[in-house]
């Protein structure tokens, strides 16, 4: 214990220090934030190679990009790739930026209520969600199976709109003008 006289500036060297301790915490958390998107790469929108436009076959070659999946009909495809990335890279987000909303609140593979932490990604044109990537496994194992449920779920939810009157549907040539229809 030392008299109150050299207190002060010890105190005051040590609120510098906590402050700085706060800062240092907070570079470390949004470290470690940008570790987890790092880890868990955008899935693969497409169905086809970026490349080619080839439909994946067994021979797909996986990997990741600058935080997106990337599959390519086989790996010769990965020098035409890796001539512009960039360009490739420009597909997969326009296909995420262009996909159909996901038209209902619960998870896609096992139907539990979604919050707020829900994971949400593309296939195939169509946005998914999903309560946790590690539901991603389930999801593709059989992709098609969950396009069909989107797709009868998006029919659905039209139905029902038109049903309570909110959106007339128009006879026949609906079909685009329903799932754009956001208002
Ligand atoms: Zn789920």
């Amino acid at each position: 214990m030392s008299c109150c006289g050299s207190f002060t500036p010890l105190n005051a060297a040590m609120k510098r220090f906590f402050t700085l301790l706060a800062f240092g915490l907070l570079a470390l958390g949004v470290a470690r934030a940008d570790d987890t998107a790092k880890a868990q790469p955008k899935p693969y929108p497409l169905t086809v190679c970026v490349v080619s436009g080839q439909k994946l076959g067994p021979q797909t070659y996986t990997f990741d990009q600058a935080g997106y999946e990337v599959k390519l009909a086989s790996k010769d495809y990965l020098p035409e790739f890796q001539k512009s990335p960039m360009k490739y890279l420009a597909k997969l987000a326009q296909a995420y930026k262009s996909a159909k909303p996901y038209p209902v609140g619960i998870c896609v593979v096992c139907g539990m209520q979604l919050d707020s932490t829900c994971y949400t990604f593309v296939y195939d044109g169509r946005q998914f969600k999903i309560c946790d990537p590690s539901e991603l496994d389930d999801f593709n194992r059989d992709p098609n199976k969950y396009v069909k449920i989107w797709d009868a779920a998006t029919a659905r939810v039209a139905k029902e709109k038109a049903a309570a009157g909110g959106v007339p549907v128009a006879p026949a040539a609906s079909g685009n003008s329903t799932m754009t229809m956001s208002m």
